[in-house]
This record gives structure tokens, C-alpha cells and sequence, in this order.
């Protein structure tokens, strides 16, 4: 395709629409082209500092040019092994998940390379469980209302987004979406055709949701009494995120199946399915499997990143800087007819606002800070999550200043 030469001003207000660029439109990108993180901002071409509450969506929990992350990726370099193929064993994968099976409920870990993947797998796996405990027809799988899990075929099915799922119909069979109520569930998990629900914890793109705490230990209940699986997707609010290494520990609920991905391997694509024994022991070699999966050097990063967010003083400081940030977010809300009220834990928090949320995400660059959005009127706040106080306070001074609190 031709490139059009535009104006800066029309430039910078262009996203993949702009036919200068060559990668396919599915994101309506920002104009800023980031070429260096310190800590936890990002450079501009420009030069320009942004103070960054996206963390690459959850990803960087470590923020930028984190000198042990590097050295950690740099010493599994040395290895001369970037990839071997699951057809071998690899000391990196295996270390990784013995550690994350020592710091978690689960039994066996199955490595992949996205937060969909990980979903994706979670449902073979409940499935085949499923069958094996006798049904044929327990297969389906039950989501809930608000919930996301991915844009893949059956993470699609199980993501509750209309404008996400109805270009692709027809999705893949098999997935109902539930409130979040346990009426309701309690009529939606039956014994005989239900293998599985899937839950987020904290609920992130759906609006962050913190799931209350006597409704998941009450789905909890309902699932051990019907025999169904119940998974946690912890891509997005697990590995510290809620000021705890899972999320389920916050809460003291224990899934049987658990997914992660986003930040575990320090902005690598890595994802990861932490299951019980039960489960475990319903899956036999070549009934799944992924190429690039668990290889040495995504592993071996993975590991010296689960190594520092399981960090208790690391975990504490989440917590702290979390309740710090719900006081200050309050105080927001007590000043601003502009924002509805605002949800959230640890470094996790939604915003709900009056104007279109894409409007402050935009006046905010501006200032030199980088928000999310979660629907069209909440903004959500993912900060790394070794951001300062200070650096917290500048941030929220910024936010009230987009606002217009
Ligand atoms: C981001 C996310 C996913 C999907 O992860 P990808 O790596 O983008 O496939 C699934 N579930 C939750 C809760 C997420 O936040």
C-alpha cells in the first residue's frame, strides 16, 4: 500500500486507520511510538514522559529497565537455548513449575504462550475430567455476566462482549453466561451437563469487578456439591496484582483449575494452567500440546519473575499502596460529580465517569500519564506494581486533572 505523508496534527490523531501503516486495524492505536522505559514511565519519540498506570495491560509489573529482570534474561541467553520443543526436557520449565506448584494449591502446570491459551486449554482439560468422572454429557462450561477470557473461539464464547462475539458467530458450542448471582447459578450448574465454570476473581476488562468474597465461596460450595470445575482466569488480577500472589488467596477460595499469563514471564508471551491432582490425572500424552510452550528462556524469565512478585515485602507494599490508593480515589469521588464511584484492590482499580472514558484517556496523555479503559464509561488503573507513593500521587494528581474534578 501507498503511503500518504499527513500533517502531525492529523498524524497524531490517526490510529491503524492511517494507511502509513501496514499492520492490520484491529486496534485503534494511540499516536505515541515508545522507544525507552525507566522505571515505571515510558519515553517518546519526542522525548516526552509518561507515567504509566497501563503497565502494557497488566503485563510490566516490574515497570521498565529492571536491571535483575534483564540479567535474568541475559544469563538464560547464555544457555544457547532459546527453544527445544516439548519433545524434551527442560530444566527452566520444570524448575518454574515446581516453583509455582510449592507457592499454590495446584499439582501440574501446563505451559503455553497467551492468557487465551491458557483458557483454551483450561476447557480440554475440565472436559476431559469431566467425561472421565463417568458423564458423557457433562461438557458445558459456564461463564459469567461481565466476564473476559480471551478472542479466541471458545474464550470468545466465554467472554461476555457482545460487540466482541457477534462478527464471528457462530462461536464455539458448549459455553453459557450466567449473572452473578447464586440463584441463578445454582440453576445454571446442573449436575448432568455442566463440566465447568470459569471466573475472574477480580473481573478486569468487564469494569473491575472485586467479586465479593461470600459469593465465591458460595459458587465455591455449589461447584463441590455438583461436581463441577471450578477455574479461576487470574490472567489479569493474579501474580500480586491484588496485593497477593493469587487472587484466590485474598479471598481463601480454591479453585481446582487456575490460569495465568500477562505479566509471568516479565513481558514475554508465557501463559500457564495450575491444576489439582483430579485433573491432572484425567489428561494422557497427545491429548494436548503447544509448540513454543514452556522453552528454556521464556521459562527461565518466568521464574525469576514469579521469584520476585511472590516477594512478601513486595505483596505488602501492593496492599498498602492499595488502601492508600482507595482513600485517595474516594476523595475523588466525595470532590467530583464527574466520576460515578470507583472499585477496586491493590494495584487494580476502575473508575466509573460520567464522560466517554476514551475522552480522559486522551486528555490524560496530555499530562504525561497513560490510563485504560474497561467499557465505555470506567477507566481502570493497572500502575507496575513497584510504583512508588509518590509516583502514585503524581499519577492521581494527573487523573483528577483529565477529569476535570
Ligand atoms: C488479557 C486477559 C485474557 C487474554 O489474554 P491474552 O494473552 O490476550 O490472550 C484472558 N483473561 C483475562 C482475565 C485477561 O485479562
Amino acid at each position: 500500500m501507498t503511503s500518504l505523508s499527513l500533517p502531525l496534527e492529523i498524524a497524531g490523531a490517526a490510529s491503524d486507520d492511517n494507511p502509513s501503516s501496514d499492520l492490520l486495524g484491529v486496534y485503534k492505536r494511540a499516536p505515541m511510538r515508545f522507544v525507552r522505559g525507566e522505571g515505571v514511565e515510558l519515553i517518546d519519540d519526542n522525548g516526552k514522559r509518561y507515567l504509566d498506570f497501563v503497565s502494557g495491560i497488566g503485563v510490566n509489573a516490574l515497570g521498565y529497565g529492571d536491571s535483575e529482570l534483564e540479567a535474568a534474561l541475559a544469563n538464560a541467553l547464555k544457555s544457547g537455548l532459546i527453544h527445544v520443543s516439548n519433545l524434551y526436557r527442560n530444566d527452566p520449565a520444570e524448575e518454574l513449575a515446581a516453583t509455582l506448584v510449592e507457592l499454590s494449591f495446584a499439582s501440574k502446570v501446563f505451559f503455553c504462550n497467551s492468557g487465551a491459551e491458557a483458557n483454551e486449554g483450561a476447557f480440554k482439560f475440565v472436559r476431559k475430567w469431566a467425561r472421565a468422572s463417568g458423564n458423557a454429557a457433562k461438557t458445558e462450561i459456564v461463564a459469567l455476566r461481565g466476564g473476559f477470557h480471551g478472542r479466541l473461539f471458545a474464550s470468545l464464547a466465554a467472554t461476555d462482549r457482545p460487540s466482541y462475539r457477534s462478527p464471528f458467530r457462530p462461536l464455539a458450542g458448549g459455553f453459557s453466561i450466567c449473572e452473578r448471582d447464586l440463584r441463578d447459578l445454582e440453576t445454571a450448574l446442573d449436575q448432568e451437563t455442566v463440566a465447568a465454570v470459569i471466573v475472574e476473581p477480580v473481573q478486569g476488562e468487564g469494569g473491575v469487578r472485586v467479586l465479593d468474597v461470600g459469593f465465591l465461596a458460595g459458587l465455591r460450595e455449589l461447584t463441590r456439591e455438583r461436581n463441577v470445575a471450578l477455574i479461576f482466569d487470574e490472567i489479569q488480577c493474579g501474580l500480586g496484582r491484588t496485593g497477593h500472589l493469587f487472587a484466590y488467596e485474598r479471598v481463601n477460595v480454591i479453585p481446582d483449575i487456575l490460569t495465568l499469563a500477562k505479566p509471568i514471564a516479565g513481558g514475554l508471551p508465557m501463559g500457564a494452567v495450575l491444576m489439582t491432582d483430579d485433573i491432572a490425572s484425567a489428561m494422557n500424552p497427545g491429548e494436548h500440546g503447544t509448540t513454543f510452550g514452556g522453552g528454556p528462556l521464556v521459562a527461565a524469565v518466568a521464574k525469576h519473575v514469579v521469584g520476585r512478585l511472590s516477594n512478601p515485602g513486595l505483596l505488602a507494599a501492593v496492599r498498602e499502596n492499595g488502601e492508600w490508593m482507595r482513600e485517595r480515589l474516594d476523595e475523588l469521588v466525595g470532590k467530583s460529580d464527574r466520576i460515578r464511584t470507583v472499585r477496586g484492590v491493590g494495584m487494580m482499580w476502575g473508575i466509573d465517569v460520567v464522560e466517554p472514558a476514551a475522552d480522559i484517556v486522551r486528555r490524560a496523555w496530555g499530562q504525561g500519564l497513560l490510563l485504560l479503559t474497561a467499557g465505555e464509561h470506567t477507566l481502570r488503573l493497572l500502575p507496575p506494581l513497584v510504583i512508588t507513593r509518590d509516583d502514585l500521587g503524581r499519577g492521581v494528581a494527573m487523573l483528577e486533572e483529565a477529569i476535570g474534578a
